[in-house]
């Protein structure tokens, strides 16, 4: 018997299965097919505490409530002892000159460390994918979506009143008829290929590859060779997601507390045929044999996964939706793993669909709605796009790369506390992409770093950056006594509190609720 659905997610990484799951609570009738089989490997690890806030908002709103231990390290452990994680308790960058001997900078000039938290308990996490995933798609089986794996899908048709998706499994012609659907696959995904939908350009940006892999025997970050002096960091310096950056591109490291690492390179085009990224393996190797603390780091190292080599790693679709259909934005497009923005912008996107579903589904708003959320996508992946770009230009200028990285975290803590206070109309879009002050000053500073920088223009940068920070700055990233190494601090959130339209006794109070003090 024909049986139609509300709403198809086509892919079900944790993105496409937490749609589903929230369609299903809004009370719709929905199917989630999956081309490949859980547990499966999957890139893309590192959340954010803005990426957490989004998930734990959703758990609540939508009653997912078993998913809410996910979103801090102390009760992933408690909950889900046996779901492979990691913990991030921040953004670690060291630079390096490939060839050169690391050497550390007594003015910590060539490190940068952003704590995320302060203590571990509420911490970040990195999610192993494998069983992350896998977890998110029994739930959403649990509470009624129908769930079809090793569905090869090849057609969108659309039959007027519904979309009928048609395909294969174990051999076998199969179709499924759906008022609504979602894709969920990823880049270049799906509709991507059965609508032939183009792809839009990123303005400014560099093509760029990756290659990645999981490792065992990994050790852990021979911390003397990246320090100098007594002073003891602000967390543990690989209990983070750490980026070697070098000139035209850079390496990410992710430790899970299950023995495996995951790590990779990106890098412009340029530099990656100077790497041979290509070579998979024999360039990895290569790649780590010139910078010496990660030579010693991955001496014993042995790949678990087969290396990954993507040809073209950012995407824009040049269409995100329409009348029957959407794609969520980590399908609508993908810049790069640098500063962990995907799941942030998914789980926005998530958030805002779930939105739509639950107050326009039927509506005549609808469409207007649906239009709405894909200006909304592009804007925000538009906007990473051109942070990532001059992050990418300055990779061999480390002073400008790091005051430009602050941009990000600025505007990031800005928006974690304006929803904490329960004020997200204080930061509506990602990276303060629409603030009427911090919005335009930020994108004329990204345009001005594309330029050939000379030491005077890059101070320039570097000070006119910090002033555009100050006024969204909770986290004391304009204070030069830092020295490059941010903490988690409540005094300057307290300090800091009119810029968020609060008090101080406000800004405690909101750390109390979110378990800051141990
Ligand atoms: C190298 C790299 C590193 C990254 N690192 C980070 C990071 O550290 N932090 C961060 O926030 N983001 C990161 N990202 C982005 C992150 O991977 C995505 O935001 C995230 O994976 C999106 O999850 P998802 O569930 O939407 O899609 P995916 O994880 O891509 O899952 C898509 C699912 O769809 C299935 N599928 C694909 N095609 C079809 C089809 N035709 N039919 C049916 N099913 C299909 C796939 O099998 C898969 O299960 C990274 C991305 C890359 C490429």
């Amino acid at each position: 018997m024909k049986r139609t659905y509300d709403i198809a997610v086509v892919g079900s990484g944790f993105a496409g299965s937490l749609m589903a799951m929230i369609a299903r609570r809004l009370g719709h009738c929905v199917v989630l097919l999956e081309r490949g089989k859980h547990p499966r490997f999957a890139i893309g690890e590192s959340s954010t505490p803005l990426s957490n806030l989004l998930l734990e908002d959703l758990a609540s709103r939508y009653d997912l409530p078993r998913l809410s231990p996910l979103t801090k390290w102390g009760s992933w452990q408690e909950h889900y002892p046996n779901v492979a994680c990691g913990l991030k308790r921040g953004f670690t960058f060291y630079h390096h000159r490939l060839g050169y001997p690391d050497a550390p900078d007594p003015n910590r000039l060539n490190q940068l460390l952003v704590a995320a938290s302060p203590h571990n308990r509420i911490a970040d996490t990195h999610w192993y994918r494998a069983e992350f995933d896998e977890m998110f798609v029994r739930e959403a089986q649990a509470i009624g979506v129908d769930y079809f794996d090793e569905v090869k899908l090849d057609s969108f048709i659309d039959q007027g009143d519904e979309v009928e998706l048609s395909g294969n499994k174990d051999g076998h012609k199969v179709t499924y008829q759906a008022r609504f659907v979602i894709d969920a696959t990823g880049p270049r995904g799906f509709l991507h290929h059965a609508l032939h939908l183009p792809e839009a350009s990123l303005p400014n940006y560099p093509p760029t590859q990756a290659l990645f892999s999981h490792f065992s025997n990994v050790k852990r970050l021979n911390q003397t060779s990246t320090s100098v002096g007594s002073e003891v960091p602000p967390y543990r310096v690989d209990d983070a997601a750490v980026h070697h950056v070098f000139d035209g591109g850079w390496i990410w490291v992710l430790h899970f507390n299950n023995g495996i690492t995951s790590a990779g390179v990106a890098a412009v085009d340029e530099a990656a045929a100077r790497l041979r990224l290509s070579d998979g393996e024999a360039a990895w190797n290569n790649l780590l044999n010139s910078i010496p603390v990660l030579a010693e780091q991955f001496a014993d190292a042995k790949p678990e996964q087969p290396f990954v080599h993507v040809q073209r790693l950012s995407f824009l679709s040049g269409s995100i939706c329409g009348d029957k259909w959407a794609m969520l934005p980590s399908a609508a497009g993908f810049i790069d793993p640098l500063l962990s923005t995907g799941f942030a912008l998914t789980l926005l996107g998530v958030s805002r669909l779930a939105h739509i579903l639950e107050n326009d589904w039927e509506k005549p708003q609808f469409q207007a709605q649906l239009q709405n959320y894909a200006a909304q996508t592009k804007e925000e992946l538009l906007a990473t796009s051109e942070l990532i770009g001059s992050l990418y230009a300055n990779m061999n200028n480390f002073p400008v790369f790091s005051a430009l990285s602050l941009l990000y975290f600025a505007s990031a803590s800005f928006s974690e506390t304006a929803r904490r206070l329960n004020k997200p109309q204080l930061a509506p879009l990602f990276l303060l992409h629409n603030h009427p002050a911090f919005g335009p000053a930020c994108r004329k500073l990204l345009h001005r770093a594309q330029g050939v920088l000379s030491k005077q223009d890059s101070a320039a940068l570097i000070e006119d950056i910090l002033r555009a920070i100050e006024p969204i700055d909770l986290a004391g990233l304009c204070n030069p006594q830092r020295r490059n190494w941010y903490p988690v601090n409540p005094d300057d959130l307290s300090n800091s509190a009119h810029k968020v339209e609060a008090t101080p006794d406000d800004i405690m109070r909101m750390l109390k609720r979110c378990g800051f003090s141990q």
